[in-house]
């Protein structure tokens, strides 16, 4: 009987190059983050910038400077993923142990590096400190590791290349240096090996709807679906519902954001007063400037709340927020008055009066056709049922602006 062929070695050179870097996992280290001491933001900002380029993290996790357990973390990120970036733990003390724990997952021993610890020694030269050698463990390299500089620190970065392809990425944990050495070293590093996958993604912002029944409506097939990704978030302004796509079977991106886009319409679609990056004050803004119309506001009970969200808009000629006394009038008649006294062409009026948990609101816009006024209970009472109040107002207001034909148009047909 023949012997079995063992298998071929793999090609370490080929597989290094065709290892595109999709997927991620983001590791926080340090017992400052577990012990919530420090709020972690690297993760954040470091899955904010991925997930722009089209990189998947699959998991992100913190964990206290405890060798066994960055070790264990690390195995299971490179075994779930593309790639590893870890920030923190590279101090020059014991307790700062990422360089020990990538160590020992790839099996080589760390050895101060002649260069690094001339760099260092000069670091320290000069601010005039005598190199006393405590913090050589920053000089450490092991043979896979590429040194990542840092102009504004002692910790230089590591970049470890695995013989699959893989890549684990070290960065010193102070934001101030984490995030020079990745927008200026990593990024670019990491893109020269393919990072991540074209991805189209649209964003529908709605109003007038919670996000619990957006989720009803959107139904779990569409919620539950893995490309495109279609999900929904509370936002301060909105409820946003997100669609993210990736190229699937010869079918673009483009083709399948469209496709969940006209079904996610077909449901929420009346509730949607914004796409992608749009805010209150841009969309109403363009809306009023195709009727050439300017807008004045009087607000009472809100605490500010619809200024605070309209800002400083250039069609916003006056914003007011009156004391109870003046706002005891119908608020038709109020949003009549703002109008008038600004010399604007809407006037918009929003009343809310806490009632038992939950805040009553009022709200009018008076124009050249008219006025119309609208009464809603917003949910919870205080800053919260404010802020509510505010973007019910916006929403009425887009909605009594849009129902009129822009500047040029024929109303008499
Ligand atoms: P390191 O010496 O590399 O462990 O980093 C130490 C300091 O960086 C900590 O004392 C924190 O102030 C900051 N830091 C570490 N990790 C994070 C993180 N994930 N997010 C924000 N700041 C961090
Ligand atoms: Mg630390």
């Amino acid at each position: 009987m023949p012997e079995p062929k063992p298998p071929k070695p793999p090609k370490l050179e080929a597989a290094t190059a065709a290892r595109p870097l999709r997927t991620a996992v983001l590791l926080a280290v340090g017992t400052e983050l577990t012990v919530g001491e420090t709020r972690d933001t690297n993760s954040g900002d470091l899955a904010r910038s991925l997930a722009e380029r089209g990189v998947e993290v699959e998991w992100v996790v913190a964990l206290p400077d405890r060798l066994a357990t960055v070790v264990d973390a690390l195995r299971n990120a490179l075994a779930a993923a593309d790639f590893a970036v870890t920030t923190g733990g590279l101090g020059p003390t014991p307790d700062d142990l990422t360089r020990e724990a990538i160590a020992a997952v790839v099996g080589e021993r760390p050895a101060v590096d002649p260069e690094l610890e001339r760099w260092l020694r000069h670091l320290f030269e000069r601010r005039g400190i005598a190199y006393h050698g405590g913090n050589s463990k920053q000089a450490w390299l092991i043979p896979s590791a590429t040194a990542i500089p840092n102009e504004r620190g002692t910790a230089p970065g590591w970049w470890v290349d695995r013989p699959d392809g893989r890549v684990i990425v070290a960065l010193p944990g102070p934001p101030a240096e984490m995030r020079p050495m990745w927008e200026g070293w990593v990024l670019p590093h990491l893109a020269a090996r393919g990072l991540g996958q074209d991805r189209v993604t649209r964003t529908y912002r709605l109003a007038g709807i919670g996000e619990s029944a957006v989720a009803a409506l959107l139904g779990e097939r569409l919620l539950r679906a893995e490309n495109p990704v279609v999900a929904t978030y509370a936002r301060s302004d909105a409820v946003d519902v997100r669609i993210s796509a990736r190229a699937d079977a010869g079918r673009s991106p483009e083709q399948l954001v469209e496709e969940a886009a006209a079904l996610v319409l077909a449901a929420v679609g009346t509730y949607v007063w914004g796409r992608d990056a749009d805010t209150w004050p841009g969309v109403l803004g363009r809306e009023l400037a195709a009727r050439g119309w300017t807008a004045a506001l009087v607000e009472a009970g809100t605490g500010g709340a619809t200024m605070r969200l309209l800002g400083d808009a250039p069609w916003l000629v006056s914003s007011r927020l009156l004391a109870p006394a003046e706002a005891d009038a119908p608020i038709a008649a109020l949003a009549e008055q703002a109008r008038n006294s600004a010399a604007a062409t809407v006037g918009l009026a929003v009343r809310a009066v806490e009632s038992g948990e939950d805040t009553r609101v009022d709200v009018a816009v008076s124009g050249p056709w008219g006025a119309r006024e609208a009464g809603q209970t917003a949910f919870l009472g205080g800053t919260e049922g404010r802020r509510r109040a505010g973007v019910a107002a916006a929403a009425f207001l887009h909605a009594a602006v849009r129902d009129e034909p822009p500047a040029g148009e024929d109303r008499s047909r």
